[in-house]
């Protein structure tokens, strides 16, 4: 089965009000006649709203980078599904490498956040990937198929198949190291037959699952011609429009 490739930047910390709508204006016409791949753009909370409204008619969607795993409550600083939905945001990161050392996130709680999302018509983009340590003592595939097993615990087949997984080795984040394209998809395949152990052929060749590392306009393509990568979630190089441009173009 053939997968739209899904390119996601994430902006971290990164960016105010203006600055989004100066990089909204830059890229939407440029990306206007883009087709063949779907293009997201996963902001700080606070630009969310004004996004939307800039990137209006563009077919650029806007995602969050958490969510919380209730529907309201007294959570202070939290921001639940709805309110999201509730701006039109389409996508969601859980889980990032970032949230988990940072923020004490876990497989449960990234579980909580998968179940939530879905539950508000969200598409996860749900992370997945080993330290450096794991990778040197052999572990990358025990542990990406532990993550990847409980992010998607009690979620239906058909609802799996609609989420994306990103993998990001830890240590190629933000960090120039790439993972070669080689190896990303060996460990992407692997994830892929755990979904088909979990669900069925079917699922497993339905779900989308990413590379994410030190992507740029420059390895983009490399990654996307590996068979089982289908996108990229890509963290500093999705920041200036220009190359946010270039790897949707890079990408196609
Ligand atoms: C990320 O933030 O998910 C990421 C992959 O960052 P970078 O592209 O900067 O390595």
């Amino acid at each position: 089965m053939s997968r739209t490739p899904v390119i996601a930047g994430n902006w971290k910390m990164y960016k105010t009000t203006a600055e989004a709508r100066e990089f909204a204006a830059a890229v939407k016409n440029e990306l206007q006649n883009v087709s063949g791949v779907e293009m997201v753009v996963c902001a700080p909370f606070t630009t969310l709203s004004v996004l939307q409204e800039a990137l209006a008619g563009s077919k650029i969607a806007v995602g969050a980078q958490n969510i919380h795993f209730a529907e309201e409550g007294a959570y202070t600083g939290e921001v639940a599904p709805r309110m999201l939905t509730d701006l039109g945001v389409r996508y969601v990161i859980i889980g990032h490498s970032e949230r988990r050392a940072y923020f004490n996130e876990t497989n449960e709680t990234v579980n909580k956040k998968v179940q939530a999302a879905l539950k508000h018509d969200l598409v996860p983009i749900v992370c997945v990937g080993e330290d450096l340590s794991e990778r040197e003592a052999g572990q990358t595939f025990s542990i990406v198929e532990t993550q990847t097993r409980a992010a998607l615990a009690g979620i239906e087949a058909g609802q799996a198949a609609g989420l994306t997984i990103a993998y990001e080795p830890i240590w190629a984040i933000g960090t120039g190291k790439s993972s070669t394209a080689a190896d990303a998809n060996e460990v992407i395949a692997h994830i892929r037959k755990t979904v088909a152990e979990l669900y069925d052929g079917e699922t497993a060749s339905r779900i989308r699952i990413q590379y994410g590392g030190s992507v740029k306009p420059e390895n983009i393509g490399e990654y996307l011609a590996q068979p089982d990568i289908d996108g990229a979630l890509v963290g500093g190089a999705s920041l200036a429009p220009d190359s946010y441009v270039g790897l949707i173009r890079g990408a196609v």
